[in-house]
C-alpha cells in the first residue's frame, strides 16, 4: 500500500466593482475583482481546499472563518501556505498539484506563470510541481455572464 491520497478543491466567487482583482497572488488590472472576506482568491482557495481534502481535513472554511476579524483582506497565499505546513505536520509531502480557472474575462494567459510561482512559493515546493490552466465557459452560465469565477484544483500527496 503506498501513501498516496488525492484530493479536489472548488471554489467560487462573485465579481464586483471596487475590489481588486487577485489571483494566484497575482494582482491583475480589471473593472471588477473577487469579492470576500479574504483577498477573494479563488484559485488559492481551491487549491487549499484540495490539499485539506486529500488528508479528509475539512475546507479552508473551517480553518480560516469568514466570521474571524483576523482573516478579513487576508493574504490567502498566507493561507495556502499555512494549509501546506499543516500538511507536512501530518507527515505528508504534496507531489503535484493542478488546477482550472473558470474566467471568462480578462486574459490570464499572461499572469499563468508568475501565478504558479507564486503559489508554489508558498506550498514550499518547486514550480514544476504545479499547474494552472484558465478557461472560459464560452459566455455560459454565472462565469460566462461576468457574474463570478471559479475554480477547480486536483493535488496528489504522499507520505515518503
Ligand atoms: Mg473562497
Amino acid at each position: 500500500m503506498h501513501n498516496f491520497r488525492i484530493g479536489h478543491g472548488y471554489d467560487v466567487h462573485r465579481l464586483t466593482e471596487g475590489r481588486e482583482l487577485i489571483l494566484g497572488g497575482v494582482h491583475i488590472p480589471h473593472t471588477t475583482g473577487l469579492l470576500g472576506h479574504s483577498d477573494a482568491d479563488v484559485l488559492a482557495h481551491a487549491i487549499a481546499d484540495a490539499l485539506l481534502g486529500a488528508l479528509a481535513l475539512g475546507d479552508i472554511g473551517k480553518h480560516f472563518p469568514d466570521t474571524d476579524p483576523q482573516y478579513k483582506g487576508a493574504d490567502s497565499l498566507k493561507l495556502l501556505a499555512a494549509v501546506a505546513t499543516l500538511l507536512r505536520t501530518k507527515g505528508y509531502q504534496i507531489g503535484n498539484v493542478d488546477a482550472t480557472i473558470l474566467a471568462q474575462k480578462p486574459k490570464l494567459a499572461p499572469h499563468i506563470g508568475v501565478m504558479c510561482q507564486n503559489l508554489a512559493d508558498a506550498m514550499d515546493i518547486s514550480v514544476e510541481q504545479v499547474s494552472v490552466k484558465a478557461t472560459t465557459e464560452e459566455g455560459l452560465g454565472f462565469t460566462g455572464e461576468l457574474q463570478g469565477m471559479a475554480a477547480h484544483a486536483v493535488c496528489l500527496v504522499y507520505k515518503p
